[in-house]
């Protein structure tokens, strides 16, 4: 396992550690690599970058993030050192009408990239590595959305209403806009009026007026994967037949499907045809 120092000398906002951790392991598990040594990521100012740049590549400009390789295999010594200037890019946020912290999550994986032995010295070079970069972080991206969601989901299980189950669901449904409807299953004592946690939350969505969703997470407190009912699913289906489904067990681990994967041949009606 990769041991990372981080060292953080920009008066600037950087990245937390756990997040340098996580796009690190999500990184190296997408290239298939391993990091043997140490990994050291330093989060400096403009002038500081300037200064490397010149002493080190010999150009007096202002760049964005620098890597070093040292490439060693003992692991109490320095593999290779990733230098990233926030300023630069709370600049390209500025920009590009980015998010200032996404923005810095893309050049720690372009530097992460060169050490793992890409290199953007031409063109077609830096094509592939570009492309393959923003591929990294929009995936990085959708799995923050979904650890957050399963999260959501998680704390929603506050909300459910169990007493004769004992068995509390919870779950956040992701509208199409990014806002987030949490809820839990409600028990009745006429246990057939129960409804599902999943069905609780997409009502709630569709009576504020939501009409399509991107993602759905569900939780218990069970070892096993929570899956939504055959019930749900053909409510689920009727707003999004592609909905993104996660679904989670205690803990928090999740697996992820689609709906129309859960739920391939829904109850439709077909006016056309006629009754
Ligand atoms: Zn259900």
């Amino acid at each position: 396992m990769v041991t990372i120092v981080v060292n953080r000398s920009s008066k600037e906002t950087a990245l937390s550690r756990a997040i340098i951790k996580k796009i690190v392991d999500f990184v190296c598990e997408q290239e298939n690599r391993e990091i043997p040594g140490k990994l050291s990521i330093a989060f400096v100012s403009l002038e500081e970058i300037r200064t490397l740049k010149k002493e080190f590549f010999h150009q007096n400009i202002e760049t964005d993030v620098i890597s070093f390789f040292y490439g060693t295999e003992e692991p109490d010594k320095v593999w290779g050192e990733i230098i990233v200037c926030p300023e630069k890019a709370r600049e390209y946020a500025h920009t590009y009408g980015t998010r200032y912290e996404n923005e810095q999550k893309l050049l720690l994986i372009h530097g992460l990239l060169h050490l793992l032995g890409y290199d953007d010295t031409d063109a077609d070079k830096k094509q592939i590595m570009e492309s393959r970069q923003n591929h990294l972080l929009e995936h990085f991206l959708i799995i923050e959305k979904r650890d957050h969601l399963v999260l959501l989901a998680q704390k929603a299980q506050q909300y459910a209403y169990a007493p004769y189950s004992l068995f509390p669901v919870g779950a956040a449904l992701e509208t199409c806009n990014g806002r987030v409807i949490q809820g839990g299953n409600i028990e009745n004592a006429s246990y057939g009026l129960s409804v599902c946690a999943e069905r609780v939350v997409l009502f709630k969505a569709v009576s504020m007026g939501y009409a399509t969703f991107t993602r759905l997470a569900i939780v218990s407190s069970s070892q096993d994967y929570c899956f939504p009912c055959g019930a749900c699913r053909q409510v689920l289906y009727e707003f999004t037949p592609h909905l993104e489904i996660l679904t989670a067990r205690r803990g928090g681990d999740y697996q992820v499907y689609t709906l129309d994967e859960l739920f391939p041949h829904p109850f439709q009606l077909k006016p056309e045809k006629g009754f």
